[in-house]
């Protein structure tokens, strides 16, 4: 089956810049995938580009099978909700969602379905003008779901959203997931995303720096695992000599535990070790986090004497 998401050499310039430069990616359905880099690398680029408001300056990009630029009938098959969405302020929430039904020939009785599915149902007959960002970004959710989309676009959906909400959206995004849409969400967020992602496209520059599932990423980084040790105090300074000797400590934290870097190689043989040792009392073990990983793969703004594309 074909991916929902497909590019090949896909490039946009303006003008001298360029904005994307040689994108060879596939989304897969049923699946969520990040959309990561530094502001400029080319996000907003590439979500404009699969819903064919740009055209390409090369290359090409197939969205559910076809070429996205001046196809209309295919952004019914595709929702977004923007990054700072704004609405006719003196319509109801409910009245919004009837009038942008009708426009993507959806069916209207999604309308209070949807409105109850983002918790809005309470406000639904209150005009828009009324509601706290909060509500007004549960509203451009809504709309992006109208006509149950086979593509979802989130562009940092959980601004303005309080905790509760924003797990309320990531338990929306989970059911889309689960019902096989392709979800790609484009997040500065990175601990707050990393939970809700299969993958990642992380682009820095408009080039495609990595892309994949977070554990090939992962794997491909091998980065050491964090652990976390809490030493029996009489043996502490023994142990600190032991794990300085093996060069895993890498700091004592303030509340009196040791951090330590251990190599994936190395991780299970050290675990075994430190879990059997008397002066351990003890131990978390983190997995690298996908902030680490970002990092790791130099996905940060281009400095300063970086010579722009
Ligand atoms: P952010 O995280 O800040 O939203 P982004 O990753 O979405 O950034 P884009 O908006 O895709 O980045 O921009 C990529 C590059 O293209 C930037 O250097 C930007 O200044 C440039 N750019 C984007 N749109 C235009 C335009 N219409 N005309 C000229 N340059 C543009």
């Amino acid at each position: 089956m074909n991916h929902p998401i497909e590019c090949h050499a896909l490039a946009k310039r303006y003008g001298e810049l360029a904005a994307l430069d040689g994108i060879d990616a596939r989304v897969p359905h049923g699946q969520v995938i990040g959309l990561l880099g530094h502001n400029g690398a080319g996000k907003s680029t590439l979500i404009k580009l699969i819903l064919g408001l740009i055209a390409p300056s090369g290359g090409r990009i197939e969205v559910l099978g076809q070429s996205p630029w001046r196809a209309h009938a295919l952004r019914r098959r595709i929702g977004y909700l923007p990054e700072s969405a704004t609405f006719y302020a003196s319509l109801t929430g409910r009245e919004l969602l009837d009038y942008l039904a009708r426009l993507k020939q959806a069916s209207r009785t999604q309308v209070t379905t949807l409105l109850e599915r983002v918790g809005l149902a309470h406000a639904a007959d209150r005009r828009i003008g009324t509601y706290s960002k909060g509500m007004r970004q549960r509203l451009g959710l809504a709309q992006a779901l109208l006509g149950s989309p086979e593509l979802v676009l989130l562009d940092e959906p959980t601004t303005g959203l309080d905790p509760q909400a924003t797990r309320e959206l990531y338990r929306i995004v989970g059911e889309l997931r689960a019902d096989g849409r392709c979800v790609l969400v484009s997040s500065h967020l990175l601990a707050e995303l990393e939970p809700h992602i299969d993958g990642a496209l992380i682009l820095r520059q408009g080039k495609l720096l990595a892309a994949g599932s977070l554990h090939a990423l992962g794997e491909q980084a091998a980065l050491p695992a964090q652990v976390l040790l809490r030493p029996r105090e009489p043996a502490m300074s023994e142990l600190i000599a032991r794990l300085e000797m093996g060069g895993l400590l890498t700091q004592t934290r303030p509340d009196g535990r040791l951090e330590l870097q251990v190599p994936r190689a190395s991780k299970l043989r050290v675990l075994r070790e430190l879990l059997a040792d008397p002066a351990v009392v003890d131990l978390d073990v983190r997995e690298p986090t996908l902030a680490q990983l970002y990092d790791w793969l130099g996905a940060g703004p281009p400095s300063t004497t970086e010579v722009p594309a």
